[in-house]
C-alpha cells in the first residue's frame, strides 16, 4: 500500500526500491539514492511509531521518497509492490537478524521478472571468503545462502562489500560509528598491527549509487579498499590521541578474550566479537586480493571520486567529548595532559 508519494517520476533515472532505510546503514544508501536524483520508493515496516524513525522517515519524504507499508517475507504482498511501482533496482539492507527474510523476497523478484538490479543486504565483508568464528558464522552462511539463490535466480545482482564503517571498532558494539573513540582507555586487539579499511557511511551511499546500475558491476563483488583509510588499530589509537591531543593508555584484548567474548554467545555482542577477531586477528579484509573475475573494486571503477579521509571522519566525534577532555575536577588525565590539550582543542573541537 502506497502511504504517500512526492517523487517526481524520471525518465533516465531508474526506479529504485530501499528495503531497511531506517536502519543504521539503510540512512546513508537512501540519503544517496534521493541525492541522485533517483525516483525512491521506502518499504516500510508497520507501525513505525517510534519517534527518531518517523522522524527520519519524514525527512526521506521531504526530500521526494515514497512510503510504501509492507514486509519482504510476504510473497505477494511484494510481487504487487514491485508491480505497482514499475521497481527496477531494489537495494536490501535488513538487519542481520533479518537475513533469511531476504528469500521471500528474491521470490518474488523472480516472479515480477522485471528487476534490473538486486543488492542484497551486504555491506560489510565478501562472506565467502571470510570465516569468522560462530555466532558471526551463522549471519555468514546465511547471508551466502541469499548468494546462492540470487545466483541461481537469474535476477542480475551486485555485492557490496564495503568493510568496516569509520569508527573506532569497539569489540562489543554493533554500530559504533554512533560512539566516540575510547578517551580513558584504548583497547587493542592482538599486536594491534592487523590492518583493516575504514569507510565514511556517506561514501558507503554514495558510491553505492555510482555502482548500483553500472554495467561493469553487474554480478560482481565490489570491494572498497580506500588506501589511505586502510589503519591498524594500533594506528588508529594514534590518530585519536593526536587529534584530542591526549595520550590514552592501552591494554590489550587478546585474541583469547576475543573468542571468550564470541563464545558467550551473547546476541548481538558475541557476532561483533566474532568478526572484531576475524578483522583484527586474522585479517580477513586485508588476506585476499580482489583481481578474480567476479570482483571489482570502486576506486578503480570511479578513481575521480574521493574518500573521506579517517583524519575527517574523527573530527566528528571530538564535540562529543568536548566537555570530558576538556577535564572535571576528577579528571586526571586531563590534569596530566592539561598542557597538549590546551594546545590541540581550540583547532580540533572550538573550531
Ligand atoms: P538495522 O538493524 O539497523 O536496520 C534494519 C532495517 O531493515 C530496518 O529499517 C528494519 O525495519 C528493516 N527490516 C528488517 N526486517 C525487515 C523485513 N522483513 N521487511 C522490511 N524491512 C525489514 O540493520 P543494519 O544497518 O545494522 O544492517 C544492514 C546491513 O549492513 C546488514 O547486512 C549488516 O550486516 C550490515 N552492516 C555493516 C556494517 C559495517 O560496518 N560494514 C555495520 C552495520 C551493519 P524497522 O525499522 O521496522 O526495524
Amino acid at each position: 500500500m502506497t502511504v504517500s508519494s512526492a517523487t517526481i517520476p524520471s525518465a533516465t533515472k531508474a526506479r529504485i526500491l530501499v528495503i531497511g532505510a531506517t536502519g543504521f546503514m539503510g540512512q546513508f544508501v537512501t540519503k544517496a539514492s534521493l541525492a541522485f536524483g533517483h525516483p525512491t520508493c521506502l518499504l516500510v515496516r508497520p507501525p513505525h511509531k517510534m519517534h527518531s524513525k518517523a522522524a527520519l522517515l519524514k525527512s526521506f519524504q521531504d526530500k521526494g521518497a515514497t512510503l510504501i507499508h509492507g514486509v519482504i517475507n510476504d510473497k505477494d504482498q511484494m510481487e504487487k509492490i514491485l508491480k505497482d511501482n514499475e521497481i527496477e533496482i531494489v537495494i536490501s539492507l535488513v538487519g542481520g537478524g533479518n537475513v533469511l527474510d531476504q528469500i521471500t523476497l528474491i521470490d518474488a523478484m523472480k516472479s515480477v521478472k522485471t528487476i534490473k538490479r538486486f543488492l542484497p543486504s551486504e555491506f560489510g565483508h565478501d562472506v565467502d571468503r571470510a570465516e569468522p568464528v560462530e555466532p558471526g558464522l551463522t549471519m555468514y552462511k546465511e547471508k551466502r545462502v541469499v548468494r546462492r539463490m540470487v545466483e541461481e535466480s537469474g535476477i542480475p545482482f551486485t555485492n557490496i562489500c564495503c568493510n568496516s564503517i569509520a569508527s573506532w571498532p569497539y569489540y562489543d558494539n554493533c554500530h559504533p560509528s554512533k560512539l566516540p573513540p575510547p578517551i580513558d582507555q584504548f583497547q587493542i586487539y592482538g599486536d594491534g598491527n592487523i590492518k583493516a579499511y575504514f569507510v565514511d557511511g556517506n561514501d558507503i551511499g554514495r558510491l553505492t549509487m555510482k555502482a548500483v546500475d553500472d554495467v561493469r558491476t553487474l554480478n560482481k563483488n565490489v570491494h572498497f579498499r580506500p588506501s589511505m583509510n586502510c589503519y591498524s588499530v594500533n594506528e588508529l589509537a594514534s590518530l585519536w590521541e593526536k587529534k584530542i591531543g591526549r595520550t590514552i593508555p592501552r591494554v590489550t584484548i587478546s585474541e583469547d578474550d576475543l573468542l571468550a567474548a564470541a563464545a558467550a554467545n551473547l546476541i548481538p555482542e558475541s557476532i561483533v566479537a566474532s568478526f572484531t577477531h576475524d578483522i583484527f586477528i586474522k585479517g580477513c579484509q586485508v588476506n585476499f586480493s580482489t583481481d578474480g573475475s567476479n570482483d571489482v573494486e570502486i576506486g578503480t571503477l570511479y578513481p575521480d571520486e574521493k574518500f573521506r579521509c579517517l583524519e575527517d571522519c574523527f573530527e566528528d566525534f571530538v564535540p562529543m567529548i568536548r566537555d570530558k577532555i576538556l577535564g572535571g575536577p576528577n579528571d586526571e588525565l586531563a590534569k596530566t595532559n592539561n598542557k597538549s590539550l590546551l594546545e590541540a582543542v581550540p583547532i580540533t573541537a572550538m573550531g
